[in-house]
């Protein structure tokens, strides 16, 4: 069975086609720049294989679905296709950022199914209107295709009362949905599942902490495969501090933004979102180019990295709380998966709570799980390269098989 799996950004349309049953990625691609003067394709079949072949092409795409209308066209390309006919594609499995808690689970898109996203977009207004976009065009170019909805925040919807609502008045959450939610489930989903699996060990056994650095940044809090806590609240603008993003604030900053410096609602969106967390810290939001800054012994970025490991810390001592003790720690994502000195600073002084690190093995690159721990470490600590289009390939396929 093939699954096509797609991720509809605002100018983009990330695509990877599945065949379930030999577990293989025929191609994965990635159109950007979409509704721009040039558009661009990167078109890429048996990814990461002696048979790799990449496509790169500069076209002019209008809107989402003169893009897809070219996916389809490249997915049956004589040189760089790999089905002969679109309705070979069983599944299109959708990622869908807000589900609300009218969506718990994977499902079936249908007209309520739409109905519903668009119904959430209050809560979203960025994405889930694209997500819709993704989905209509995506159904028009695969009208035979089971069209599937995966959403971001249904891992989290395990979460209790105490975790999830706000100390507001209790209007905001019956009559607006005001709440936290969380984002980023399907990658803590997949490494909490992938760790259980490393560790030979069921998940219902385990009080996991997933630690998702990417340029958006997540923690959640997982027992026995079940989300109790996570970082992101209403919106992904909550928690850790990330590329572009505060991260927790008091929330008393947004009235100093607006009443003391006169900004407009649009403005401080704009300067939570896109100019702070590392950028703010630092001009810089790509965590490759401030840790060269810190080996150069630069002091801004020396206190920028403190802050963003510091606030990881803060956030697994309260998980371990949270969750009674933990058993593994995964980290995961760009800067989870490739950074060193972020996992060993954001672990700094946690011996006491039976968290050791392996320096060595800490500083290897892998991409494939690796346990960065000790053999003493009373808590393991693992890297685990993040797949959220493989998530959502398996997702689709419990879905429609
Ligand atoms: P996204 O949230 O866009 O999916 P990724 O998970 O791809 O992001 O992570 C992107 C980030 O990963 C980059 O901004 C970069 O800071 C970080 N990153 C990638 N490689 C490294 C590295 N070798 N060292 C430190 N950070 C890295």
């Amino acid at each position: 069975m093939k699954i096509l799996v797609i991720n509809t950004g605002s100018s983009s349309i990330k695509y990877q086609l599945f065949d379930m049953e030999k577990d293989d990625v025929l191609t994965s691609g990635v159109v950007e720049k979409i509704g721009e003067s040039m558009s661009q394709i990167k078109h890429v079949i048996h990814p990461d294989s002696a048979e790799e072949k990449v496509k790169k092409e500069e076209l002019k795409l209008q809107d989402h679905r003169e893009g897809m209308l070219r996916v389809n066209e490249l997915l049956m390309d004589k040189e760089f296709g790999v089905i002969n006919s679109a309705d070979e594609i069983f599944a299109v499995g959708h990622r869908a950022v807000h589900g609300g808690e009218l969506f718990k689970k994977t499902v079936v898109i249908d007209q309520e199914v739409k109905d519903g996203i668009k119904k959430l977009s209050p809560l979203a207004p960025l994405h889930n209107p694209l997500n819709l976009i993704g989905i209509e065009v995506a159904e028009e170019v695969f009208p035979n295709a089971t069209h599937v909805a995966v959403f971001d925040t249904a891992f989290h919807q395990t979460m209790p009362k105490r975790a999830y609502r706000y100390a507001v008045p209790k209007e905001l959450y019956h009559e607006n949905g005001v709440r936290a939610y969380g984002f980023h489930g399907t990658s803590h989903l997949f490494v909490s599942k992938a760790a259980a699996d490393y560790l030979d060990k069921p998940l219902e056994s385990l009080n996991t902490i997933t630690v998702h650095l990417g340029n958006g940044c997540s923690m959640a809090a997982v027992q026995g495969g079940k989300c109790i806590d996570t970082s992101m609240g209403l919106s992904p603008l909550g928690g850790l501090v990330m590329g572009t993003r505060s991260g927790d604030i008091d929330p008393a900053l947004f009235f100093f933004l607006g009443k003391t410096l006169g900004k407009s609602f649009d403005e401080i969106d704009k300067l939570l979102n896109k100019e702070s967390g590392m950028k703010g810290l630092t001009g810089q939001n790509d965590l490759r180019d401030i840790e060269a800054r810190k080996d150069a012994g630069e002091e801004e970025a020396i206190t920028a990295l403190d802050i963003y490991c510091y606030r990881i810390r803060k956030y697994i001592g309260s998980y371990i709380a949270a969750l009674g003790g933990v058993d593994v720690i995964v980290f995961t994502a760009g800067v989870g998966e490739n950074s060193p000195f972020v996992r060993k600073h954001s672990l700094e002084g946690l011996e006491k709570l039976g968290i050791e690190i392996d320096e060595e093995v800490n500083d290897q690159r892998a991409r494939e799980p690796i346990e960065i721990s000790t053999p003493a470490s009373k808590v393991k600590v693992l890297v685990i390269p993040t797949n959220e289009e493989l998530e959502i390939a398996h997702q689709t396929y419990d879905v429609v098989r």
